[in-house]
């Protein structure tokens, strides 16, 4: 509860950004600080601990990438960059996912899963759930197993985690 409200207070709430309407929630001040850093990726940590073995950490462009790595070091696994269309050499396995406006895709590069692996999903933020349901999709068919998603941030308003149905999801923090 310490940590959680050490984080909350590092979390900067930014109106109308990028559009119109949307509240974004910055989490720079939160990378700056280094007992708030260490904070998330312990929360993260001690969420791995509920899943079963963990083989490796995959995470999402790009902020996945900041907490994920780390994690992986602290639990003694490697990590899997899941990268938006176009920044991975071939072979890739991909899945396209919708958007408010237009669709998206994301990429893993073949050959890095080993086939059965169990995945920890690592993001920062949990909207809509639309990217973090295509990830899953992602592993599954490079032939992961996932073993549970991981969040810092859930925007409970947006009820992403219905999207996840069936899966473990973890949020260290949750907003209305
Ligand atoms: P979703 O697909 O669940 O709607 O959106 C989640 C993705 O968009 C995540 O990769 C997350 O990084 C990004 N995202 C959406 N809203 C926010 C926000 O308010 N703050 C931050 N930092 N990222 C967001």
């Amino acid at each position: 509860p310490e940590r959680a409200a050490r984080v909350r207070s590092l979390i900067r709430d930014v109106p109308d950004y990028p559009d119109e309407g949307i509240l974004f929630r910055d989490i720079t001040p939160l990378l700056a600080d280094a007992a708030g850093l260490a904070d998330v990726v312990d929360g993260f940590a001690a969420m791995a601990q509920g899943l079963g073995e963990i083989d490796v950490v995959a995470g999402m462009e790009a902020r996945g990438f900041l907490f994920g790595a780390p994690l992986a070091t602290k639990l003694g696994v490697g990590f899997l960059p899941l990268r938006k269309a176009g920044k991975l050499p071939p072979p890739v396995e991909r899945v396209e996912y919708d958007l408010e406006y237009g669709s998206a895709s994301i990429e893993l590069r073949l050959g890095t899963l080993q086939p059965g692996s169990r995945v920890l999903l690592v993001d920062d933020v949990l909207a809509t759930g639309g990217t973090a349901a295509a990830a899953a999709d992602l592993v599954r068919r490079g032939g992961g197993v996932v073993a549970g998603l991981a969040f810092l941030l859930e925007l409970a308003a947006l009820h992403g985690r219905e999207r996840l149905d069936g899966h473990e999801v973890s949020t260290l923090l949750r907003v209305g």
